[in-house]
């Protein structure tokens, strides 16, 4: 391990540019890496599914934690610098080169185990739906610990009643636990993106009762469509919605982004018995 070499000499000797049509901002302060790495507790001898490990920076913070790594990586300049740290972590790092939004995950893993990325926002974003999206819960995966823009970040954690809350926290919080685990300046990337970034840690929990994740989602998608019109307006459009909320006596003239994630809940649910 002592003799890995620094990131920037391993850039260098690769000619790894960062490309922009991949979304590539490297990180190479190790001290940062290795928190990083902390957020999902202890990974010693645990499963790691890490998307975009570019020239590896992570991947090796990973690794000194004592983490089985997966690595999918998307752009071939960077296999020679992954197959280098392959030698020097023998048997704990295994890279793939795909696409990331093309594969199964679990398929691929075959076994429990925790998503940790670095992505660009609009893989991030689509991975991060698929993620906790459909009918099968719990998940294969046992948490996801993954960077984002700081203002995505925030409507994923966020509470009721502000403008972030929206179709990301619902989809974040009714059958898992978001938490906003570390705000990482700009100026930590190489280059710099334009605007800050923050790390979300998810872990899931017990799925409520009688709910499919097709009727919330469709619920959701409604409501916060139109966030600005009141329930009676903005839900007209799902057969039955108007009607649930009357038997739940939630009040047709609030707005989506007053009702609270267990109050979504229970109208999908009223929705699937009717
Ligand atoms: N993890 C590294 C770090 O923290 O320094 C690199 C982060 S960089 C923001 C994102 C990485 O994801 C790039 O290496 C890029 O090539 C890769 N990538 C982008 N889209 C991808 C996809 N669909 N599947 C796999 N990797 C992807």
């Amino acid at each position: 391990m002592d003799s890995l070499p620094p990131l920037r000499e391993v850039i260098a000797r690769h000619g790894l540019s960062a490309s922009k049509a991949l979304g590539q901002n490297f990180l190479f302060d190790e001290q940062l890496l290795d928190r990083i790495a902390a957020i999902p507790g202890d990974l010693d001898g645990k499963a790691v599914l890490e998307i975009g490990p570019g020239p590896g920076g992570l991947t090796r913070a990973l690794l000194r934690a004592g983490a089985r790594v997966t690595a999918v990586e998307m752009d071939e300049r960077c296999l020679p610098a992954l197959a280098e740290l392959e030698n020097i972590f023998p048997g704990q790092l295994s890279v793939v080169h795909g696409d990331a939004m093309k594969l199964d995950h679990a398929e691929l893993m075959g076994e429990p185990f925790a998503v940790v990325a670095n992505l660009p926002y609009n893989v991030g974003t689509a991975l991060f739906v698929n993620w906790l999206g459909g009918e099968n819960w719990p998940p294969q995966w046992s948490s996801l610990t993954l960077m984002f823009q700081q203002e995505v970040a925030k409507r994923i954690v966020a509470a009721p009643s502000g403008s972030a809350f929206g179709r990301l926290a619902i989809l974040a919080q009714w059958r898992s636990v978001a938490k906003l685990a570390m705000k990482v300046h700009r100026s930590a990337f190489t280059p710099p993106p334009k605007v800050m970034s923050a790390i979300v840690h998810i872990e899931p929990k017990e799925m409520p009762d009688g709910v499919s994740a097709k009727v919330l989602e469709q619920v959701t998608a409604a409501a916060f469509g139109q966030r600005r019109k009141m329930l009676r307006q903005s839900l007209k459009s799902v057969p039955g919605a108007l009607e649930a909320l009357a038997r739940l006596e939630i009040d047709e003239t609030r707005r989506a982004e007053t009702l609270s994630v267990s109050e979504f809940v229970s109208l999908a649910r009223t929705l699937a018995s009717l």
